[in-house]
């Protein structure tokens, strides 16, 4: 097993050292971790593709060019962010200046999961660096070419503020025996739950960023044809291990019927006659996972594909029509099964996603203002998009996270310079004049008088201005 503890105290005594602070170290930080994606992207998209079978156009989409982008956004914009925001002084703390700094917290711990597994570690580490910290990283030993690539490059572009420590469970729970300043976790409820009682321990703030069943409701105003070709190639991309993909769709059986057809017409289109031939189409990542998802489709009802090869790890785009109860419903999918439920219409459609957890993302293709309208009022996710799945995590000013059982806290852009600072309160006053003796005891009955003109009785401060 690899000795993490060597690992989090260098990363603490860079930070000690004050070389984080900097703007001008931080854009270099940003400049340099591009510069690694794009002369290393042959290397990282071919530990994609031996990992995850991810064409190399898919990982420049998702994964290289994604993290890129977000480094590119921060680089441009991190000055101005950075910049202290005056706040109003009431009236009796006058005179004096009062402001907000956002400044570093210290070593970051981010724990990434196998699935996107450049992008989620990357994208957290760009905004941890942007924000002056030193970073602990802990890729998912689920992709070990990646991990292996991470831990090959990231030493050589980023030295110094960058640790890379590789391993699984028992490396994960050395590090949380660690004292960090956040830690960043992507992954699953079950490791989340380790997370959040290891931080516990020292006090450790947290982001995670967690799955779960993420729903898309159709009705009939849509353009079917064009939503049935988004669902699809959000829910069977990465060969559906995507934790913002369409987990199931809710329609009435009037649209799930020509739906389905249009499903299967939008998966021969993405992927030809046979997925199983396609450059395009993943694999699952593991044999686990794989027998896992052939027990979901084999408790269920198959209604287009099902067909696998426990070989290659290949299990073809699949759709579903479950019973009531069937575990396909209880628990995130996480591959390529979809799911058609049947619902009476829009109001049962609410009901039946507030009956459960609440999503990470909420996907609705509907032209009716009056349905948008009430999913957005009525429900509660993550995110919530209309007639797109996924391509909110693309827009660097959205935050992207979950909202209970799908996640705490958010990222990306300025949202990951701010989960990653302190918003530091400043205030400053001068000595002279010294206006606080109009409020120190004796309370004199001017004195009395004085404060009763400053403070409202119904607990407003009065301003000047
Ligand atoms: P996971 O929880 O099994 O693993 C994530 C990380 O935690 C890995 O680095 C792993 O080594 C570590 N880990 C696992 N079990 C641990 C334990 N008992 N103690 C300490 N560390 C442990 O998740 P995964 O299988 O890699 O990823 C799939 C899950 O992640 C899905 O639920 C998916 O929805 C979710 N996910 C969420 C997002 C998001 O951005 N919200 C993105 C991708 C994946």
């Amino acid at each position: 097993m690899q000795t993490v503890a060597p690992a989090a105290a260098r990363a603490r005594s860079f930070f000690d050292s004050g070389a984080t602070r900097p703007l001008a170290w931080r854009l270099e930080q940003l400049r340099s971790l591009r510069r690694m994606l794009t002369e290393r992207r042959a290397e990282f998209a071919a530990a994609l593709g031996s990992d995850l079978g991810k064409h190399a156009a898919e990982s420049l989409l998702a994964e290289i060019g994604f993290v890129a982008a977000e480094a590119a956004h921060l680089e441009m914009n991190l000055g101005a962010w950075l910049r202290p925001r005056p706040v109003p002084v009431p009236l009796t703390v006058q005179p004096a200046r009062a402001w907000t700094e956002l400044t570093p917290l210290g070593v970051v711990l981010v724990i990434g999961p196998w699935n996107y597994p450049v992008q989620l570690l990357l994208a957290p580490l760009a905004g941890a660096l942007a924000a002056g910290n030193s970073v602990v990283l802990k890729p998912s030993e689920h992709a070990p070419a990646t991990s292996a690539a991470l831990a090959r490059w990231l030493p050589d572009y980023l030295p110094g503020a960058v640790e890379v420590v590789q391993g699984g469970i028992p490396e994960t729970t050395a590090l949380l025996a660690e004292r960090f300043d956040h830690i960043f976790f992507t992954g699953g409820e079950a490791a989340a739950r380790v997370v959040l009682r290891a931080a516990a321990e020292n006090l450790t703030p947290v982001t995670l960023e967690l799955g779960g069943k993420c729903p898309a409701y159709v009705d009939a105003s849509t353009d079917l044809p064009t939503a049935a070709k988004r669902i699809a190639w959000g829910r069977f991309m990465n060969a559906g291990q995507t934790c913002v993909a369409p987990d199931y769709v809710l329609a009435t059986e009037e649209v799930l019927e020509p739906l389905q057809r249009e499903l299967v017409a939008a998966i021969a289109s993405l992927f030809g006659p046979d997925p199983a031939r396609s450059s395009s189409y993943g694999r699952i990542v593991d044999d686990r996972h794989f027998e896992r998802l052939a027990a979901l489709a084999d408790g269920s009802t198959v209604v287009h594909g099902g067909d696998r090869d426990a070989a290659g790890r290949y299990f073809a785009p699949t759709l579903l029509r479950p019973a009531p109860g069937d575990t396909v419903m209880e628990e995130e999918i996480f591959g390529p099964l979809l799911p058609l439920v049947p619902v009476r219409g829009r109001d049962e459609a609410i009901r039946f996603i507030n009956g459960r957890a609440k999503p990470l993302a909420l996907y609705v293709f509907s032209n009716d203002a009056g349905s948008r309208r009430a999913f957005a009022a009525g429900t509660s996710s993550g995110a919530l998009c209309f007639d797109v799945p996924a391509a909110h995590l693309m827009v660097p000013g959205l935050p992207f996270g979950g909202v209970g059982a799908s996640g705490m806290g958010a990222y990306h852009g300025e949202h990951s310079l701010r989960t990653f600072s302190h918003e530091r309160s400043t205030l400053a006053k001068s000595l002279r004049p010294d206006t606080l003796k109009l409020v120190y005891p004796p309370y004199t009955r001017t004195k009395h008088r004085i404060i009763s003109a400053l403070v409202s009785p119904a607990g407003r401060l009065r301003r000047k201005g």
